[in-house]
């Protein structure tokens, strides 16, 4: 799909990508983009950089598929150098975003490992700042999240585990970054539409994303001092292997974006642009601030 999509050819953006309805494809989480159908456009063929974040140092979670695969191509086509986080059973994907990477003449350092263990945080940021030189971008994508339709049905253990993954990570990772971050330095948190209209069936996941909303305000007052910029980006619906994993049930998958006024899911390709436009000097003004990308479903 992504072959014949240009993201700068002015067109109708509700049919520049495909809309519901999809086929059923269920995955076991986390799930590869590779697998999906039709495959998810990161901008492989189309995003063009220009020089926006030349020399800058990026550590990106999340970053082997979705919308952290996205933001690392445009990042490394934009001048900067990366350190990708993802789990160990996504290596396939990750191999590919490597190799983007290096196409662009960037640095990829691939630092796979589980960012729900608390040592294996401060590990990354250590290693990310080691391999790279230094830390000025550090960007949380990655994130965990398990439909389940009744309270009664949704166990202490999964509820921990999708805070730990979506809120604690991001705690435990900002925590190690912010001593060794520069002034100009920006943290890009994800949160998502969730965190304002939450689906009854994402309870856990919902909360988390509004702890993220939070969090992120709470710590851009808190390090703009220092000349650090912390912002968040609140997707809609995307077409990632988030949803198909476990992430939505399989009929809500075949009509996934309809609900948006769009009515059809956006791409990851359609969320970079803002990661990049928020880590680069552009973005200078902006601190503690939440940027929507929905298909229409304003936030909050
Ligand atoms: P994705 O599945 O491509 O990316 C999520 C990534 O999280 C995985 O690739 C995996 O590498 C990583 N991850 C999960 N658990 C981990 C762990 N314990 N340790 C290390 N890495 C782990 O899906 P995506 O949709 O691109 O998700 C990226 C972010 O966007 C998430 O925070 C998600 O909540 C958010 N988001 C997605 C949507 C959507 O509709 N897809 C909407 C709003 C927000
Ligand atoms: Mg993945």
């Amino acid at each position: 799909m992504g072959a014949t999509v240009s993201q700068y050819r002015m067109q109708d953006p509700t049919k520049q990508y495909p809309g519901p309805e999809f086929g059923r494809q269920p995955q076991e989480a986390p799930g590869l983009a590779q697998a999906m159908s039709p495959k998810p456009d990161h901008g492989e063929t189309s995003y063009q950089g220009f020089g926006r974040l030349k020399g800058r140092r990026a550590l990106i979670t999340g970053a082997d598929s979705g919308i952290g695969r996205a933001v690392a191509i445009a990042f490394a086509r934009e001048g900067a150098d990366v350190a990708l986080n993802y789990l160990p059973s996504e290596e396939q994907d990750a191999r590919q975003v490597v190799g983007l990477i290096r196409e662009a003449g960037q640095k990829a350092i691939a630092l796979p490992g589980d960012i729900a263990d608390e040592a294996f945080c401060r590990r990354l940021i250590d290693d990310s700042r080691a391999q790279l030189g230094g830390l000025d971008i550090l960007v949380n994508v990655a994130g965990k999240q398990h439909f389940v339709e009744h309270i009664a049905d949704l166990s202490t253990e999964q509820f921990e585990a999708t805070f730990r993954t979506n809120v604690f990570a991001m705690f435990w990772l900002c925590k190690a970054a912010l001593p060794h971050m520069p002034p100009g330095a920006t943290i890009i948190n994800t949160t998502s539409i969730q965190s304002y209209q939450p689906s009854p069936g994402l309870l856990d996941y919902a909360s988390t994303k509004a702890a993220i909303t939070a969090f992120t305000h709470a710590l851009a007052r808190q390090v703009i001092d220092r000349g650090i910029r912390v912002n968040g980006v609140a997707p809609g619906p995307v077409w990632t292997p988030l949803q198909p994993s476990g992430g939505q049930p399989q009929e809500k998958v075949e009509q996934f974006g309809s609900e948006v006024p769009m009515k059809r899911p956006g791409q990851p390709a359609e969320l970079a642009p803002i990661y990049v436009v928020l880590a680069s000097q552009e973005s200078s003004f902006v601190t503690g601030e939440i940027y929507g990308v929905t298909g229409g479903n304003h936030l909050p």
